[in-house]
């Protein structure tokens, strides 16, 4: 019988950390990681057979569940075509068009094959369109893996206290500028000292790779305010809120209209996909209709396309599901509260508990909680069947496929743990 401890001592032989990518290693919460076999709806089973309800959903891509569907028809219908062709298809254009039929800020849009790829593209977009090199960024919050964007960059590098990857030059970090989350008065600072040289504003509108902060009221409305006195771009990084808050993501929640979006995650339903997006006269600024150099072998490639156009379709016509799984949001952090007394933020379908009873509207917020404390309640969470992301920074997923009774029992095994802790 297969089991994930000699599946992870033989990875670790093999691969850095055992892991294709740092969070899945489990460091931090001391265990190892379980290696999964398969999932369907809010679900995943690991090799050993266990059962979890999955709070983690693949880090935010499945918000229609595991293993949905409609999106792996498209995905066997489309593979059965040819995997990958190096030229123009149709579903692309199909793709392009949902979106930008649907999101009124978003004119044009091109697609690569993640988020960090989205990201760095928007930002060499901001800086091509405006002709300025400085941009600001927010303590906590994680866009990628890119060089200018590792510098306090939230989750996978907070857990392991090492903000600062080695290998970033200088000169890649020095043109970006930290300002504090929620907080206009560190961005206009920044604005002030910086005349003329700031390219772009780039913004977790949720930020959700340091638990789950939510922007205050007129946080993000400043910032687009900012951005237009000083000829600045603003960007959402919707990585994680695109398509999950609401169909239009956080723009369309709270109203706020970014000059470019960055998408990942949903978008590919589960494959490799990211996008970025905007208003068409920066967008044309794209190679090639414009000077921006930007390509991909596998961009928009028809497997990943099929997948993600079948789950935005799906989510297009089922506006009920974010109904849904907003108000299910709703209902579990309350309930969270009430059996923790601590402090469980909460924007639709994103939350975090955080192992402090204090107020987490920014990093140094964040960073309070009792990180002991969460790994303690990781392993017996794990041992009761439920799969959370094995790291205090980040948020808990729900998806369309979770019940009630799922919500129910999740409360029930946190107030036992909490009952015990006392
Ligand atoms: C996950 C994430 C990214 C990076 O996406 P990858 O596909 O992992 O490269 C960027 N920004 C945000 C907000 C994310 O959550």
């Amino acid at each position: 019988m297969k089991n994930s401890e000699a599946l992870f001592q033989r990875a670790k032989e093999v691969m850095p950390g055992g892991v294709n990518s740092p969070v899945r290693a489990f460091r931090s919460v001391g265990m190892t990681p379980r290696f999964i076999d398969r999932a369907k709806g809010n679900r995943i089973y690991d090799v050993e057979g266990n059962e979890y309800i999955d709070y983690v959903g693949s880090w935010g891509p499945m918000i229609l569940g595991h293993a949905e569907e409609n999106t792996l028809r498209a995905v066997k219908e489309a593979a059965d075509k040819g995997l990958s062709f190096g030229a123009c298809t149709e579903a692309e254009v199909e793709a392009a068009e949902l979106i930008t039929s649907a999101l009124p800020h978003i004119e044009m849009i091109r697609m690569v094959n993640s988020g960090t790829e989205a990201v760095m593209s928007a930002v060499r977009v901001a800086r091509g369109f405006t002709g300025r090199s400085k941009l600001i960024k927010f303590e906590g919050c994680y866009h990628g893996h890119s060089d200018s964007m590792l510098v306090k960059a939230g989750s996978g590098a907070m857990t392991f206290g090492s903000p600062d990857s080695a290998g970033v030059t200088k000169g890649a970090a020095e043109d970006t500028l930290l300002a504090e989350y929620n907080n206009l008065e560190s961005v206009e600072r920044l604005f002030d000292e910086n005349r003329g040289e700031i390219a772009c504003v780039i913004v977790e509108p949720v930020a959700a790779n340091m638990g789950v902060v939510p922007p205050e009221e007129g946080f993000l409305e400043g910032l687009r305010e900012l951005c237009d006195r000083n000829g600045s771009l603003l960007i959402f990084d919707e990585v994680i809120t695109g398509f999950r808050l609401a169909f239009g993501g956080a723009a369309e929640y709270f109203g706020v209209a970014p000059d470019l979006a960055t998408y990942g995650k949903i978008i590919g339903g589960g494959m490799p996909v990211g996008a970025y997006g905007g208003r068409k006269e920066i967008m044309e600024r794209v190679s090639p209709s414009g000077n921006v150099y930007q390509a991909g072998t596998l961009s928009g490639n028809p497997i990943a396309m099929a997948a993600g156009l079948a789950t935005l379709k799906t989510l297009k016509e089922n506006p009920d599901i974010y109904t849904k799984i907003n108000e299910m949001g709703a209902y579990l952090a309350g309930e969270l509260r009430r059996v923790s007394g601590l402090t469980v933020n909460n924007v639709g379908s994103l939350l975090c508990l955080y192992y402090t009873d204090k107020l987490v509207r920014n990093y140094a917020d964040a960073v309070k909680s009792n990180t002991d404390r969460f790994s303690g309640s990781f392993g017996k969470l794990l041992e009761k069947g439920i799969y959370v992301a094995p790291s205090q920074f980040e948020a808990m997923f729900l998806n369309a496929c979770f019940t009630g009774e799922d919500l129910d029992y999740t409360v029930k095994v946190y107030e036992e743990i909490f009952e015990k802790e006392k």
